[in-house]
């Protein structure tokens, strides 16, 4: 499988040097030349596959350039420090099913990626002889997931921009108690936007791109999408093994990263197999907007009780205008350019389309409560905030006849004062999660301004 820019600016190139590269060199994001798909039969024979197996099979569908052996390792490595057996399991509530994604060592699904793609980055180093300094901005969940996925390797620095005091106090404790000398956290005094645009930045100057070497694990890299498509089919598998021949899912949406992966899995398996796709935004809504409007255009920050989807810019949003402009990399250009020059992308005339692929509704703050608030009343079950606006949205639009599958993004201990203040009760705190305030931590605090960071990284980044 070879990988092409959603700019079309680079010759095609192998799934190794995809995941090095991160953000393409013209400025665009990194897709598969062509969309693997497999048929009835295929997808028959995964029912009853483990989560790993399955992830070996999807995996390879998508990397030539490693060895069914080095995948196995990498994929029962990647998940061996998941505390649920089926990594990813399935339950019911509430007239809905929810998909538990924060099994992971930081309690949210951005371990089911991070953790592989860790590994991935020290297995590819390690064949190259080459070392790494990893940059990434976050709002909290990616940051803490990839500093767990990459702590103590050889060869790999990673640099982590958080907003200053606007992420949870456990986000930043998940972060900031990794003394691992390879972990270096940087609260920016800014929003997750500022961090954002600076890692956009640094990694678009080319020169010091090189010199660092600079890696990225902000979802624009493409072996996250991937590996978050495994969960997926592994939910469809779940239900198509009782009978279930098209189910819906309702994702909590903010970088698009996993509803983007949600895309690719509707496209690899059979025509039906995922029926809609709902994309929950909570009031940070361009989303939504383009969704109902096909307008995409910028909005200012607002924070809510899932700040993990609180961003104004979604990063992976180019992958999905790649296939709307039918694969035209001078159109998807075009577009971003008008983006940057505007802040907008009028893309009304293809709404249709769009409408074919997702449905969408903005989640206010007192439906999050009300949603927390009856899951925990009526099923004893705890929605974290992010949870709750997938699982109100998907109930917006649930159909009696399928399955409505809820991605589960977070714990809710992760976010216990949102949880508190909409039942009266603080979440059970997991040991993990607990043991955090007793540790030695270690942060530093700098301007949002893309030249202070630079200096930072200079002085501390890995040569090789
Ligand atoms: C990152 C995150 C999201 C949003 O996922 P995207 O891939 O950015 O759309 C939702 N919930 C939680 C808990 C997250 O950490």
């Amino acid at each position: 499988m070879r990988y092409i820019s959603t700019r079309g600016g680079i010759d095609p190139v192998g799934f190794s040097d995809a995941v090095m590269m991160g953000l393409a060199t013209d400025g665009g994001l990194l897709l598969p030349e062509t969309l693997p798909s497999v048929d009835q039969h295929t997808v028959s024979g995964w029912s009853n596959l483990p989560y790993q197996y399955l992830a070996v099979e999807i995996l390879s569908l998508f990397i030539d350039d490693l060895s069914r052996t080095e995948l196995e390792d990498l994929v029962e490595r990647s998940y061996a420090r998941f505390r649920h057996h089926q990594v990813t399991p399935v339950t019911r509530c509430g007239g809905v099913y929810i998909l538990e994604l924060f099994h992971g060592p930081t309690f949210a699904f951005k371990d089911v990626a991070l953790q592989l793609l860790g590994n991935i980055f020290e297995l590819l180093l390690k064949k190259r002889s080459a070392s790494m300094n990893i940059l990434g901005a976050t709002s909290g969940d990616t940051g803490s997931a990839a500093i767990h996925g990459v702590r103590g390797k050889d060869g790999i620095n990673i640099f982590i921009l958080h907003p200053d005091g606007r992420i949870s106090p456990i986000q930043k404790l998940q972060m900031t108690t990794v003394t691992d000398p390879n972990v270096f956290n940087i609260a920016i005094r800014g929003t997750f936007d500022d961090g954002q645009a600076i890692v956009k930045e640094i990694f678009n100057d080319l020169e010091f791109k090189e010199k660092y070497h600079l890696g990225a694990v902000n979802s624009i890299n493409w072996a996250r999408v991937m590996a978050q498509i495994v969960y997926y089919v592994f939910a469809w598998s779940k239900l198509h093994a009782h009978g279930c021949d098209s189910v819906d899912f309702s994702v909590p949406t903010g970088n698009f990263g996993d509803i983007f992966a949600g895309y690719m899995a509707r496209r690899l398996l059979p025509p039906g197999a995922i029926n809609r796709l709902i994309l929950a935004t909570n009031a940070n809504d361009l989303l939504c907007r383009f969704v109902n409007q096909g307008i995409y255009s910028r909005g200012t920050v607002q924070a809510t009780s899932s700040p993990s989807m609180d961003i104004q810019v979604a990063s992976n949003f180019e992958r999905y205008l790649y296939y709307l402009r039918d694969e035209n990399g001078a159109a998807v250009k075009a577009d971003m350019q008008q983006f940057d020059n505007t802040g907008q992308i009028d893309l009304s005339a293809l709404r249709q389309r769009v409408r074919e692929d997702f449905v969408s509704v903005s989640v206010s703050e007192a439906e999050v409560m009300e949603t927390i608030r009856t899951f925990h009343r009526d099923g004893d079950y705890l929605l974290d905030p992010h949870t709750a606006v997938g699982v109100r949205a998907g109930l917006t639009f649930r159909h009696e006849k399928r399955p409505m599958i809820c991605l589960a993004t977070a714990h809710p201990a992760k976010f216990g004062e949102a949880v508190h203040e909409a039942t009266g009760q603080d979440p059970e705190l997991p040991p993990a999660l607990a043991e955090l305030t007793d540790r030695e931590s270690r942060c530093e605090v700098l301007d949002a301004d893309p030249e202070v960071i630079k200096t930072y990284i200079a002085a501390h980044a890995l040569e090789s």
